[in-house]
């Protein structure tokens, strides 16, 4: 038999909970107009002044018995939920998140009758060298890689380099040996950009463009790329956060491009035994809040080649439409990354295992 007394302030309590809960909801529709109005004025959300300014005042005015310290971290706690749904109501906006599209969308990167799909049955192979060095060069590994099957080659004519001394590509020239290895192979071709003033003349040879990690916040490049009419495969920068990130692919679709290939590549932690982090969460998470295809590079990522057979295997089982792996004919006297591109029989070993996970006809 339940005490009277305890009853009675249950009751008590039942009803306080309701008054709890409609002030609550009262403050957050008043946070709701706070967060549009914010938003359209292009401010943040977040203002730690103000949040340690009314922190202070409800310190002050508490009567007690909670401690002070007990109703700071109440509050936080509202204000922590405010911010969540003032962040999220923006986020429907947002031409990336599957609120604004719930269906998939499938990127199509073609030339002539070469097509290939991101998003749909097939997982996609990006397979082919760091940098574009020599006609030979691009031409055998065009035709290795195709002979395994791998459609969409890759190759750098400007690569972006951690030294200015390092090889820095050859241009257009470089350009040139893709698209041909590529046409003659019936593959068609990604090459990354890394200046404005290149994006036409790399979209007239590539059949999708590359926008690389450190230049994942060029919002001048992305603008341009967004506009050059070519499917974009969009890196991760390296120590970009998901937001970070998706925003970027944002700056591609709101001119209009929504062919975007999202590509995580490795994340800077203090690991170092391996060159990046590879974020395995983030291809999850990509492919829940958004529409695109999302792949990983697990040749960057690792920076080593000896895992890249497990670390491409685990990015398919997340969920990626496809994995991007370099390969060279002689790796050892590459002109960069020569410690994590595959050989010709690595790169087979690599199909072996990796294959039937691709889910190829
Ligand atoms: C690349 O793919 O050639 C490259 C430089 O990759 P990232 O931008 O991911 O380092
Ligand atoms: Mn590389």
């Amino acid at each position: 038999m339940p005490d009277q007394k305890i009853q009675e302030y249950r009751d008590s309590i039942d009803s306080i909970n309701l008054e709890i809960l409609q002030l609550l909801s009262k403050r957050a529709s008043v946070v709701s107009q706070i967060g549009k109005r914010q938003t359209e004025m292009g401010q943040k959300h977040y203002d730690p002044t103000r949040e340690s300014e009314m922190l202070e005042k409800l310190e002050a005015a508490n009567p007690g018995p909670f401690a002070g310290g007990t109703i700071k971290q109440l509050f936080k706690e509202i204000f922590k939920a405010s911010l969540d749904l003032e962040e999220k109501q923006d986020k429907p906006k947002l031409k990336y998140s599957r609120k604004a599209k719930p269906e998939n969308t499938t990127v199509v990167v073609s030339r002539g009758d070469v097509r290939v799909e991101f998003g749909g049955a097939e997982k996609v192979l990006i397979s082919g060298p760091c940098s574009i060095e020599s006609w030979e060069q691009m031409e055998s590994t065009a035709a290795f890689v195709a002979s395994r099957g791998v459609k969409l080659l890759r190759g750098g004519a400007y690569k972006p380099r951690t030294s200015p001394y390092g090889f820095q590509g050859l241009g257009e020239e470089g350009l040139q040996y893709g698209a041909r290895a590529a046409a003659m192979h019936g593959q068609v071709f990604v090459a990354e950009v890394m200046d404005t003033r290149d994006v036409e003349l790399a979209a007239h040879y590539a059949d999708m463009l590359q926008v690389g990690t450190r230049n994942a916040q060029n919002f001048a490049l992305l603008k341009e790329v967004g506009k050059a009419g070519k499917p974009v495969l969009l890196k991760r920068g390296m120590s970009s956060t998901m937001e970070e990130w998706l925003l970027t692919a944002e700056y591609i679709l709101s001119s209009g491009n929504d062919q975007i290939v999202l590509c995580e590549r490795g994340i800077r932690t203090f690991e170092k035994w391996t060159r990046n982090t590879l974020d395995l969460s983030a291809v999850a998470v990509a492919k829940l809040e958004t529409h695109l295809p999302v792949i990983v590079d697990v040749t960057h990522a690792a920076g080593r080649r000896d895992i890249l057979i497990p670390l491409a295997k685990a990015a398919l089982a997340v969920g990626a439409d496809g994995v991007h792996v370099e390969v060279h004919p002689n790796p050892a006297t590459a002109l960069s990354d020569n410690e994590q591109q595959l050989d010709f029989a690595g790169f087979d070993q690599f199909m072996l295992e990796v294959r039937p996970m691709l889910g190829w006809k």
